[in-house]
């Protein structure tokens, strides 16, 4: 599986499949479909925060709980913190418990984080730290949000570029009403 065939259409920090993965599947859809647009809530502040190599791993995270997206949907990373998940002969109300499955699973999850910032310094002080408080004092948890929004084709939006479009409108209404949410 690690031909060249592979490494060019996998994203190598997910293991999903990437654009040009998704730009092939946008072709020959057919006349009944939907797509969704996801992104992570706040990724910049999370990063500025936690640091770029913890928001990786939530994007790992993330991108798993795509993955395993029900109804029939394929998850494509978009690029950056942004997702695809096409669904192919589903108009869009036969997507949203599958889709509100991944944003609640994603939502719910917690990861836990060494605190570095509260390693000990001098042995004497890791000696008392290293006590019953470690776990508490050394560690905390974090969790991320993602916003949706989803399109269906229709005879006014009838190319997977216009759909496409409709998504990321939905998207960006979806980061309005206060994020974490799906709309269409
Ligand atoms: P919003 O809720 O409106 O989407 O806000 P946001 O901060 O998520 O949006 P913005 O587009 O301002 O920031 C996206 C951030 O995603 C900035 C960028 O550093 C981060 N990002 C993009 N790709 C990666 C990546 O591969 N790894 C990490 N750690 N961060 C990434
Ligand atoms: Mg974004
Ligand atoms: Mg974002």
């Amino acid at each position: 599986l690690r031909s060249s065939h592979a490494m060019a259409y996998r994203d190598d920090l997910t293991g999903l499949l990437g654009r040009r993965a998704l730009n092939e599947r946008l072709q020959g859809l057919g006349a009944r479909y939907s797509i969704a647009m996801l992104d992570v809530d706040h990724f910049k502040k999370f990063n500025d925060t936690h640091g770029h190599d913890v928001g990786d791993e939530v994007l790992k995270m993330v991108a798993s709980r795509m993955a395993g997206v029900g109804g029939g949907g394929a998850a494509y990373r978009y690029g950056g913190e942004e997702f695809c998940i096409v669904f192919p002969r589903r108009d869009a109300p036969d997507c949203e418990e599958a889709l509100e499955e991944v944003r609640q699973s994603i939502a719910d999850y917690s990861m836990t984080l060494r605190n570095k910032g509260d390693r000990p310094q001098h042995s004497s002080d890791g000696a008392r730290k290293r006590g019953k408080m470690a776990t508490r004092v050394n560690s905390s948890n974090v969790s991320v949000t993602i916003s949706i929004g989803l399109a269906q084709r229709s005879e006014k939006l009838d190319s997977p570029e216009e759909v496409l479009k409709a998504a990321d409108k939905m998207l960006y209404k979806a980061k309005q009403a206060g994020r974490n949410k799906l709309r269409f």
